[in-house]
């Protein structure tokens, strides 16, 4: 039987949305409202080789969610709203009480409102698009789809900061690690690639997009993964440092006079590919800039790939050696300096990058003599998100529309 799930990723400003038809994992539509609470805010929409486009206002997200649903049958892409099955939500922060993605009902909903604390930005208005929706396609089953939840399997030992003990036990600070939805969704999609169960790999997943994660997954569960607390940890990404001695920012909060939310912005904003070259956040650029001679645009790369291959090392010592690496996110998809630069000399490991293969964008970039794989493995995060709304929600509405034959 086939379903058409609705696949929602709610941003302050932006809804971004893609349908889908599952199992079959094709994509009916997608695309995304932005620039909401504007008078000039734009909406987009493609679906079967057709783009729409208008500049109109949109006054908040309850009114996006009936803009969208609105659009999706002057546009025929359904004939009525009753096709869509289900809707899957994308949510931050899942904390520790949420080790898988969950059916929504008040009680979940009520539980991603209080992980606020731990995700300002994104939770309240995840929770805010959750709402939105449950008004506006009531009686339809809906899933929340956490960032965090992968990473729920990794040990104390993988999760805990070495601070005073209150830390975590009062206030929970622990390393959560984010990107789980592709993590989750490029090791399986290289397991069904190899033909090998993912339950008998070592796999280090490499999200490298404008944030930047790593995951070491050792037999499909998350082991360790470069995010933290805040997606500020890690490695170096567009404009956020990644990890650097945390106690350079009391010295600066007392050089400078910054507040916390300065510091944040520091880290969070200003640093990265940005802060190092003084050029772009954005990788192409940045390797625009090398070319053409910018020291700073070259060492900002180099830099990148030098923290990518330190966490690569610490990950294989983790995992007691590796089967495969992959490359995914906008850089690890596209940008073939990157995975060159990460994979060098990687021979000691038994890692042999096949340079013509790179320079194609295959599917497996190793030489046939590596012992590890090498794979560029595009990330769908929509596709997993309604297929857990497959796993766990359908099942259960089929099993209930069963019901009344009984
Ligand atoms: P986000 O985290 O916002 O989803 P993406 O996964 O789209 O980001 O990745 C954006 C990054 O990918 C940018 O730094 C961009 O420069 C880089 N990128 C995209 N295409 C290429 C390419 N062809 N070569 C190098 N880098 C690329």
């Amino acid at each position: 039987m086939s379903h058409k799930i609705m696949a929602i990723n709610a941003g302050s400003s932006s809804l971004k949305f893609q349908l889908l038809r599952l199992p079959a994992g094709e994509a009916l539509c997608q695309g995304i409202i932005e620039r909401i609470g504007l008078q000039d805010a734009v909406f987009t929409l493609k679906a079967a080789g057709q783009k729409w486009q208008e500049t109109l206002p949109v006054a908040d997200h309850h009114a996006a969610a009936h803009l969208l649903l609105d659009r999706l049958v002057s546009h025929r892409v359904v004939a009525s709203l009753k096709e869509i099955d289900g809707v899957g939500h994308r949510v931050a922060h899942g904390g520790e009480a949420f080790k898988d993605s969950a059916l929504i009902d008040s009680s979940v909903l009520a539980k991603i409102e209080a992980l606020s604390e731990l995700a300002p930005l994104h939770n309240p208005v995840n929770a805010l698009g959750i709402h939105v929706f449950r008004q506006a396609l009531p009686g339809v089953p809906m899933v929340a789809v956490f960032d965090t939840s992968f990473h729920q399997t990794l040990e104390e030992s993988a999760f805990l900061y070495p601070l005073p003990w209150r830390y975590y036990s009062e206030l929970g600070v622990r390393r959560y690690g984010f990107h789980g939805t592709s993590h989750k969704y490029v090791s399986h999609t290289l397991a069904e690639q190899l033909g090998v169960p993912l339950s008998a790999l070592r796999v280090i997943s490499c999200h490298l997009g404008n944030g930047a994660s790593l995951c070491a997954i050792k037999g499909g569960k998350s082991v360790n993964t470069s995010m933290g607390f805040t997606p500020q940890a890690g490695v170096m990404m567009g404009t956020r440092s990644g990890d650097i001695d945390a106690s350079i920012l009391p010295w600066v909060a007392q050089k400078e006079g910054k507040t916390p939310q300065q510091l944040n912005a520091l880290l969070n904003n200003e640093s990265g590919l940005l802060g190092v070259s003084g050029v772009s956040p954005d990788y192409r650029d940045v390797e625009q800039a090398a070319q053409q001679g910018n020291r700073r645009a070259a060492l900002a790369l180099t830099l990148f790939a030098e923290r990518i291959r330190a966490t690569i090392g610490s990950y294989v010592m983790q995992l007691g050696g590796l089967d495969a690496l992959i490359f995914t996110g906008g850089i690890g998809e596209n940008s073939r300096s990157a995975r060159q630069a990460i994979c060098r000399n990687m021979q000691f490991l038994g890692l042999e990058l096949d340079e013509e293969k790179n320079q194609r964008n295959a599917s497996f970039i190793q030489r046939d003599t590596s012992l590890v794989k090498v794979a560029v493995v595009n990330t769908n995060e929509e596709l997993m998100i309604a297929r857990d709304v497959l796993r766990i929600a359908l099942p259960q509405r089929d099993a209930q529309t069963a019901e009344p034959c009984l």
